[in-house]
Order: C-alpha cells, then sequence, then structure tokens
C-alpha cells in the first residue's frame, strides 16, 4: 500500500469513526467554530491541568468527512501534550496545510507523524483547507478561553 492509499484510509476510517467524539465531562476549557463555507460545526473540550498538560480532550459536532477526521486525528495527537507542544503542532499543522511545509518528526511517534501528515494532501484543495483547519482553529481559542466562536470566513 503507498502513502497516498494509507492516508486516504486514515481520513476515511477517522471521519467515519470519529475518536474522542462527545463532550468531555471533566473539561474546563471548551470553544465553539463553524465554517459556513461548507457548514462544519466543532465543539472542542479541553482538560487542562495545573502544568498546562492536555489530560483529556473531546470534540462534538457535526461535518463533513475532512473536518471530522482532522478533529478526530487532532484530538488523538494533542491528548497528553502540553499546551506548548500542542501549540506548536497547531503552527505546523497550518503551515502543512497552507504552504506544503512537511511535519517534523520532533516530539511525535511515527503513528501520530502518519496521522497529522495524513491531512497535508488536503492543502491541494482550497475549498476544503478550512474544513481541516477549523478544529485547530477552535483548539487555539480553547486554549485561550475565548468564548467567541470561531467563523473560519472571517480567519484565514
Ligand atoms: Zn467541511
Amino acid at each position: 500500500m503507498d502513502l497516498t492509499e494509507l492516508y486516504q484510509d486514515l481520513i476515511l476510517d477517522h471521519g467515519k469513526k470519529p475518536r474522542n467524539f462527545g463532550i468531555c465531562p471533566s473539561s474546563n476549557h471548551d470553544a465553539k467554530g463553524h465554517n459556513p463555507l461548507c457548514g462544519d460545526n466543532i465543539h472542542v473540550y479541553l482538560n487542562l491541568d495545573n502544568d498546562h498538560k492536555v489530560k483529556d480532550i473531546s470534540f462534538e459536532g457535526s461535518g463533513c468527512a475532512i473536518s471530522v477526521a482532522s478533529s478526530s486525528i487532532m484530538t488523538e495527537i494533542v491528548k497528553g501534550k502540553t499546551e506548548k507542544q500542542a501549540r506548536e503542532l497547531l503552527d505546523s499543522f497550518f503551515k502543512m496545510i497552507k504552504e506544503g511545509q512537511e511535519i517534523k518528526r520532533a516530539g511525535l511517534t511515527e503513528d501520530e507523524h502518519i496521522k497529522f501528515s495524513s491531512l497535508a494532501g488536503v492543502g491541494r484543495f482550497p475549498m476544503r483547507v478550512k474544513c481541516a483547519t477549523l478544529c485547530w482553529h477552535t483548539l487555539r481559542a480553547a486554549f485561550d478561553n475565548d468564548k467567541q466562536p470561531i467563523n473560519s470566513e472571517k480567519i484565514d
């Protein structure tokens, strides 16, 4: 199986069976995001401990397969990371999608790196970029405790 196929399978699998889906009962940070271009809605729940580590993370919402898969993959990768690491991943994700920059392995397991990279191809479809980035923008708002819902039409 080549990498493109592997990536497609990963996205399909996460789109159909999202991980960490539902309200996280212990959450102490949350934020909402909306992508009007596609109709994607997401609510991200975070449990940040006193050391700024993501103890738990989940998401709820509805949207296209790309937005659901991206959210599912994001929660799996961010869980257990520090807020600082998660914010670095967030920047890497935007650079990967928008500038085609490859993701560094640093701090990621091989499995996480593959999952993270699986969404790189979305960058070739400008209409879908906002579907893939919505959850990461919403994650940032959750860290910032920003109660204003994210509207992807108003951000790059
Ligand atoms: Zn979408």
